[in-house]
């Protein structure tokens, strides 16, 4: 019992006291502000109309002097609550501000009734009834008014209402005391009112508060979402999708700025063996390492924001935003390249990596985003095929050479091989007799629309469009078939492609063109680039495993361009080299391309290959190579290629110059 009661004093107390919840305080605090003034407004003119009606009843100090002090303080806290509404208050703040309301409203509502009692002494039947009157409005208007500060009206109500009962009870005028229980039934009423209404809004503060922390929550798993659907998972860094949110982004604010804008793309060279040789887990591994060292940079770049992303694989893009100058994406070019170029450590794997970058620049390149970042592709492709581990900027020379592969893809793909393509044949020369031992079978294309167009532009493009096999096997066929009208001692000499050699297929369809031309395979050689093997290797070493076996020889076309692996000819069956012919050019001039072809020669003799130098031009180019041991020569100084039909000529008078008019007499004419 003792108990409960203590319990029901705590609640009581309760009532009368400040809430400490800051998102409630604060919630009353911003309506109070608001609602204060209008108090002070009730509590002023009501108090000046009491004075006015006692000016000529009461002494002056009662009628004008306490009724001023009391009103200038109402004043002063009423100029106090107007200025709070623009000013932004802390949590700890607001709560004191409340508790001072609270705890100044006992004195400020005691001293008004003081007054007012004092006053009624003085007062005829109409100025005491004003005084009622005064005291039961004001209360009303108060508990009205502070609405949202529950203590602080309940402690008005009480300081006011309690005398104010008794006192006019105490007088024993019948109207007075109907007035004072009018009053107690209308105040009860009030208060009821207030406290629904009070804990009504301690509600909607507390649901309004779990709403925003419910939207809090969910936008902070939708911003996961976000971060995880634009993160790259290997290297953490953003990804395409994130890269090509980027990259439209800042396209629009180049244009809209006018400013330059650069997409690069970057192409890790080397990674594929890392992979291959030391397995994913470490090619993993370093890819992670090489994207950390790519983003140090690009943080680090002053000259301009650069957004970086992993592509996929061991492609990584570039956004350089803030109108960047060839010059900075060179410098941003190099330094990336430098940064990835320093060793790798992983495990027990030392490795190392280069990288090739092509850029291409808003607004000179392109004028959409999708474009831009084609043509940063295909400075990268150029990148990668003439100048490996170097920066590329998009120009219009490479325009035009993507416009005229796009013409020539577009020909070749309509093209008619047996009208339109054709074989030229350029001898191959032994060195000391000067005799022709074979001849390379060279193809052209005399296009209807473009003229003759160049094997070292259409072979690409038939490769790239997936035409090279077909051409291949018709130039084949047509190769042998010319072959075969030749002397016995003359010997073949064909190009394949990569995709000739590393085809899923094999080259069953070439060995079975072989057996049904009816040429012995022994007068048959193939010219395979370096490029070719190193495609994939496992497969250009069974191919060229097959052609051997049926006896047919193998040459290593085009040796020393490229990144030559002297592996390869080692781990292949060669019966011949072929030095390209930018060795020749200077021999003569050039220390080093003497040493070079020198050097290949004595090679050659070690593994018991033959050496052939394309490109020959000249008669001291020529004396040159076989003093350096060159065993064949092919070149302009002794023939450029020719038609099929000035073969025989050809061979009738080189026997004729050799003395030997006899034996090449019997080529069929
Ligand atoms: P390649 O196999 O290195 O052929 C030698 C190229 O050098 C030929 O150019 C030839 O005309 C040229 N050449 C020969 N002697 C000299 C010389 O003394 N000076 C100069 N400046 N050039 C000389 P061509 O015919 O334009 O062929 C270019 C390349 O196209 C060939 O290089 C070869 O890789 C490829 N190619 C040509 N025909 C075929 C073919 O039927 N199939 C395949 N897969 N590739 C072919
Ligand atoms: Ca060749
Ligand atoms: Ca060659």
């Amino acid at each position: 019992m003792f108990f409960n009661l203590k319990l029901y004093l705590a609640a009581a107390a309760q009532l009368f006291r400040v809430p400490t919840d800051p998102d409630l305080t604060r919630a009353q605090f911003d309506a109070f502000s608001k609602q204060i003034p209008l108090l002070y407004f009730i509590l002023i003119t009501n108090s000046v109309a009491v004075a006015y009606t006692y000016v000529p009843l009461a002494p002056v100090w009662l009628s004008v002097i306490v009724p001023a002090l009391l009103v200038s303080v109402a004043g002063f806290r009423t100029f106090w609550w107007l200025r709070q509404r623009h000013v932004v208050r802390s949590d700890a703040d607001i709560l004191r501000n409340l508790r001072l309301t609270n705890r100044i409203a006992a004195p400020i509502s005691a001293g008004f009734a003081v007054w007012a009692f004092s006053l009624y002494p003085y007062g005829d039947a109409f100025a005491k009834s004003h005084v009622a009157f005064y005291m039961a409005v004001t209360v009303i208007g108060c508990i009205f008014s502070l609405m949202h500060l529950r203590s602080a009206a309940l402690i008005v109500t009480l300081v006011v209402d309690v005398p104010y009962v008794l006192f006019f009870f105490a007088t024993g005028e019948p109207t007075l005391e109907a007035m004072a229980v009018n009053n107690l039934l209308v105040t009860g009423a009030m208060v009821t009112v207030l406290v629904i209404y009070y804990r009504d809004f301690a509600d909607l503060v507390s649901s309004r508060k779990s709403l925003i922390a419910q939207q809090e929550a969910t936008q902070a798993l939708s911003d996961e979402n976000f971060r995880l659907a634009n993160l790259d998972s290997l290297t953490e860094l953003p990804n395409r999708r994130r890269f090509f949110a980027e990259l439209s982004s800042a396209f629009a604010d180049a244009e809209r700025r006018s400013v330059r804008l650069a997409v690069g793309i970057i192409d890790l060279d080397g990674f594929k063996p890392i992979n291959d040789n030391y397995g994913h887990s470490v090619g993993d591994r370093v890819l992670i390492e090489a994207g950390r060292r790519i983003r140090d940079v690009c943080e680090g770049f002053a000259a301009n924001r650069v957004a970086f992303a992993r592509l996929g694989g061991d492609e990584f893009g570039l956004v350089v935003c803030g109108d960047p100058a060839d010059q900075d994406l060179l410098e941003l070019g190099q330094r990336i390249g430098e940064r990835v170029k320093l060793p790798y450590q992983i495990d027990t794997a030392h490795t190392a990596l280069s990288c090739s970058i092509g850029f291409a620049v808003f607004p000179e390149s392109a004028t959409d985003a999708e474009a831009l970042y084609e043509c940063a592709d295909y400075s990268l492709y150029h990148a990668k095929r003439h100048m490996r581990g170097r920066t590329v900027i998009f120009s219009s020379e490479l325009e035009a050479e993507i416009r005229s592969r796009g013409v020539i893809e577009n020909l070749l793909r309509t093209s008619d091989f047996a009208t339109e393509m054709h074989l030229v044949f350029q001898p191959i020369v032994d060195a000391m007799s000067e005799r022709t031992s074979g001849f390379e079978v060279l193809s052209r294309w005399n296009s209807p629309r473009l003229g003759l167009v160049s094997p070292a532009d259409f072979i690409p493009a038939a490769e790239r469009i997936g035409l090279i096999r077909p051409l291949t096997q018709a130039l084949l066929v047509r190769a042998l078939a010319a072959a075969k009208t030749w002397p016995d001692d003359i010997r073949v000499s064909f190009n394949l492609s990569a995709h000739d050699v590393c085809a899923s297929d094999g080259i069953l369809p070439l060995i079975a063109i072989i057996n049904a031309s009816g040429l012995s395979p022994r007068r048959i050689d193939f010219e395979i680039t370096e490029t070719a093997v190193t495609f994939d290797f496992t497969r250009a070493q069974q191919s060229i495993a097959a052609l051997k076996a049926m006896g047919c020889g193998i040459s290593l076309d085009d040796f020393g361009t490229g990144y030559s692996s002297l592996s390869h000819v080692h781990r292949l069956p060669l019966d011949k080299i072929k030095v390209d012919r930018s060795f020749v050019a200077d021999v003569n001039e050039n220390p080093v391309s003497h040493k070079i072809i020198k050097s290949l020669t004595g090679l050659c003799a070690d593994m018991e290959m033959a050496c052939v130098v394309e490109g020959v031009e000249t008669r001291a180019q020529l004396d040159s190579l076989r003093r350096l041991g060159c065993d064949y020569i092919q070149g302009y100084y002794f023939a450029k290629p020719m038609p099929e039909s000035t073969i025989a000529d050809y061979l009738a008078a080189e026997a004729k110059r050799l003395g030997e008019g006899a034996q090449r007499a019997k080529i069929p004419a």
